[in-house]
């Protein structure tokens, strides 16, 4: 079908920019209705006017993911205001590069409560209202970095490798009742992730590593989601791998 997810209701996390904008852009124009979930209020403004203007229903949420109540509210008021939750994709995340040694543990603390804790409490909030209803998706995107450990991406890594196994885990705890649990893990991908890096060369690497080849839109990870959530029910992805086709 042309919209095969009109009906449906969707929350997406770090929705504000990248992955998370292209991804509540994929699923409202597949016709769903969709919660946007940041910190950064005027951003999502201004995604919910360009939402709304092209038809969808959209109900703005401040979210910081590392705020376990927050997490709990912006799923209950998804339920209340848009009349349910089909679909949750946990984007929100940073990547705070840099070696082991030496490292500012600080941002650790960052990268570990937000990818990592902060998914598992939006997930845990959601994850309920899925099983009685005996359906629904949570994406969880994690990274080519939660598959592949590289010098200087130590504790980024660690974030996405339990991304990975909690996802693994949920998915056979409830499966069985229907609800899916699927992993976009995307290779190199232009979008503001970069800018946070705060080791410097660590955030060279990753711009040189960029800057050497057709790197991936935000949109081309939007469709794999999309792909994903708009399978019959009989059909579970559980795992998508995008890499750019230059990435070795
Ligand atoms: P961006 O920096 O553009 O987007 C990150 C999003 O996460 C922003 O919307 C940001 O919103 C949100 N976010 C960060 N912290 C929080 C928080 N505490 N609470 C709520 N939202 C938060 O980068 P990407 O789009 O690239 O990143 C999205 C996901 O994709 C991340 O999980 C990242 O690890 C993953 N990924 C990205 C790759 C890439 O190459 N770009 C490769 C592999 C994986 P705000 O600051 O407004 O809160």
């Amino acid at each position: 079908p042309a919209r095969p997810l009109s009906g449906k209701v969707a929350l997406v996390t770090g929705a504000s920019s990248g992955i998370g904008e292209a991804t509540a852009v994929a699923l409202a124009g597949a016709g769903a209705a969709v919660a946007i979930g940041a910190r950064r209020r005027d951003r999502l403004d201004a995604l919910t006017a360009k939402l709304t203007d092209g038809g969808a229903s959209v109900l703005t949420l401040d979210l910081d993911v590392t705020d376990e109540q927050a997490c709990a509210d912006a799923v209950r008021r998804t339920r209340e205001e848009l009349g349910g939750l089909d679909v949750l994709v946990n984007n929100a995340g940073v990547m705070l590069l840099g070696t082991i040694r030496g490292a500012d543990t600080e941002e650790w603390r960052r990268m570990m409560h937000t990818n990592v804790l902060g998914l598992m409490y939006m997930t845990h909030a959601a994850i309920e209202g899925m099983v009685e209803q005996g359906s629904g998706d949570v994406v969880n995107v994690s990274s080519v970095a939660g598959r592949v450990a590289r010098k200087g991406a130590g504790v980024y890594n660690a974030s996405k490798w339990a991304v990975n196994a909690f996802s693994e885990s949920l998915r056979q705890e409830v499966t069985a009742k229907g609800v899916r649990i699927g992993l976009v893990e995307p290779g190199a991908v232009t979008t503001e992730l970069n800018t946070h890096i705060t080791h410097p060369g660590a955030k060279a690497a990753s711009e040189k590593m960029h800057a050497s080849m057709r790197v991936l839109a935000a949109d081309d990870i939007a469709r794999a989601v999309l792909y994903m959530v708009s399978q019959p029910p009989h059909v579970a992805i559980n795992e998508i791998l995008v890499r750019p086709t230059d990435q070795e």
